[in-house]
């Protein structure tokens, strides 16, 4: 068996073995996970898919799926010289033809290209953050990926009415009939949304669609306490139905942003503690602002920015999404993507900066995040060279104050040891069977979520 076979069964330039072209491939974005492989492939349709997992299959060749690279958790690069098959040539968005708020899209799309379609017709996808630019809908599924807007219109999970994909000894499963409603046995969407390419390759899916806000406000508070912060998240939540993004972030953060992009200072206040709100919904939102509980806090708050146009809004908005690029650019952090129960949020950012301080006093935590769903981004810069013991002894404070140690990036094989500290070991089993079913020779991704290969 050589490469060669595989690549006598495909069309020319599907199968590249350039290392130039490769180089591009094996990294992953946070710098921290570098792999190697002899070839990436680039299948143009869900056949070719089937025919390169079938030939993976009988030969017993481990692969590892790619979309954008983007992932967090470094699930997407081959760290065991495994074959990479990028779904980034399987772009095809349409609309479908049985119901006009649903779109079809080859795993390749990205989020971004997704959402210019959806605006055409008025029509947005629910799912958003910052590498919408490269974050493919294959991969977004793969991860079951969460980001701004998930507080309105839920994680991947809930935008996936139908999913095709590959398994991995080449059999093609699932539909895109765009049924709400199709109970006939198990969920496929829902079970491959979140399988981080261990059960098989997704190739396209049929996504739901919603309509475009007339209206978009977005209000930035500073508080000097993180009490007053949550009090305002949960006062949102409760009483205001067009709430859609409520994001939390530090002076500490928007220092470093500020400092890599030459932005403004927001206010005179040094020791914020920032909360970004966006409410969405028919014309008049300003006016329904004023009505209810906002309204007084408006008036009377002394750190507040409302923006009302396009511009304004991204402008706003910089703070807070440049905060991942800006970390990068200091240094590889240690990542974490933890949630945490709202009442324990105070609990749980008071103890992160004792633990690491009593690591390493050196070590800068930078966290900011999606605090609505509880969703805490840490990212920790200067973590080494204790950076096993941070993360383990984080992740176990995280599940003490009875907090998931993945929220939206996925466990990948950055967290795989660690999936112990969240599902018991019958959970865990169970998992390993389930694999076993979709992927009886175990070359799909292995090591990610759980370990296999060692
Ligand atoms: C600046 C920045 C901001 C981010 N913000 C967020 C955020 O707010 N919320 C969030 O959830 N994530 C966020 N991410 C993380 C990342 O973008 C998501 O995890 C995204 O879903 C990954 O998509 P991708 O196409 O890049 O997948 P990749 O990184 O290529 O792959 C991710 C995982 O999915 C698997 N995979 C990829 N394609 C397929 C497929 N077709 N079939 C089966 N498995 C597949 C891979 O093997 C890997 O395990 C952010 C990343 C960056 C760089």
């Amino acid at each position: 068996m050589s490469i060669e076979d595989l690549k006598s069964l495909m069309e020319p330039g599907r199968v590249v073995e350039d290392q130039e072209v490769i180089r591009t491939y094996i990294d992953d974005w946070t710098g921290r996970y570098k792999g190697s492989t002899s070839a990436v492939t680039f299948p143009h349709s869900t056949d070719e898919v089937a025919k390169i997992l079938s030939w993976c299959s009988t030969n017993q060749v481990r692969v590892v799926p790619q979309g954008g690279n983007t992932g967090m958790v470094g699930g997407s690069v081959p760290l065991n010289g495994e074959l990479i098959i990028s779904l980034r040539k399987m772009k095809n968005v349409s609309f479908s033809n049985t119901n006009r708020n649903q779109i079809v899209a080859e795993a390749g799309a990205t989020l971004l290209e997704i959402q210019n379609l959806a605006s055409g017709r008025g029509l947005m996808y629910g799912v958003d953050f910052a590498a919408r630019d490269s974050a493919t809908i294959g991969g977004t599924i793969a991860t079951n990926a969460g980001g701004l807007n998930v507080l309105k219109y839920g994680t991947t999970r809930r935008q996936i009415v139908s999913v095709e994909a590959v398994t991995g000894t080449g059999k093609v499963i699932g539909n895109l009939n765009g049924l709400e409603k199709d109970n006939t046995g198990y969920h496929l969407p829902s079970l491959l949304c979140g399988s981080e390419g261990t059960l098989a390759i997704v190739t396209r899916a049929k996504l739901k669609l919603w309509p475009e806000p007339e209206e978009t406000v977005t209000i930035l508070f500073g508080f000097n306490t993180i009490e007053d912060a949550v009090n305002l998240t949960e006062d949102c939540m409760s009483t205001n139905t067009e709430i859609v993004a409520c994001e939390l972030f530090f002076q500490k953060g928007v220092d470093l942003v500020r400092d890599a992009y030459d932005l403004q200072p927001l206010w005179g206040n040094k020791n914020s503690i920032y909360l970004l709100c966006e409410f969405a919904g028919d014309s008049g939102i300003s006016d329904r602002l004023s009505e209810n509980i906002l309204g007084e806090i408006l008036q009377t708050h002394n750190s507040v920015l409302v923006a009302t146009t396009d511009r304004e809004r991204q402008r706003l908005w910089q703070y807070r999404e440049l905060h991942t690029v800006a970390v990068s650019q200091k240094g590889i952090p240690l990542k974490l993507d933890v949630t945490i129960p709202l009442g324990n949020l105070p609990h749980f950012l008071d103890g992160i900066d004792t633990i690491c301080g009593n690591i390493n006093p050196l070590s800068l935590p930078y966290v900011f995040g999606h605090v609505a769903d509880g969703n805490m981004h840490l990212n920790i810069l200067q973590s080494e060279p204790n950076v096993a013991e941070m993360e383990e002894e984080i992740l176990k404070f995280v599940v003490s104050l009875e907090g998931s140690i993945s929220a939206e990036h996925g466990i990948g094989r950055a967290k795989a040891p660690y999936l112990h500290l969240q599902r018991n070991e019958h959970e865990i089993s169970l998992f390993r069977e389930m694999k076993k079913a979709f992927d009886p020779k175990g070359i799909l991704n292995p090591d990610v979520i759980f370990l296999t290969c060692s």
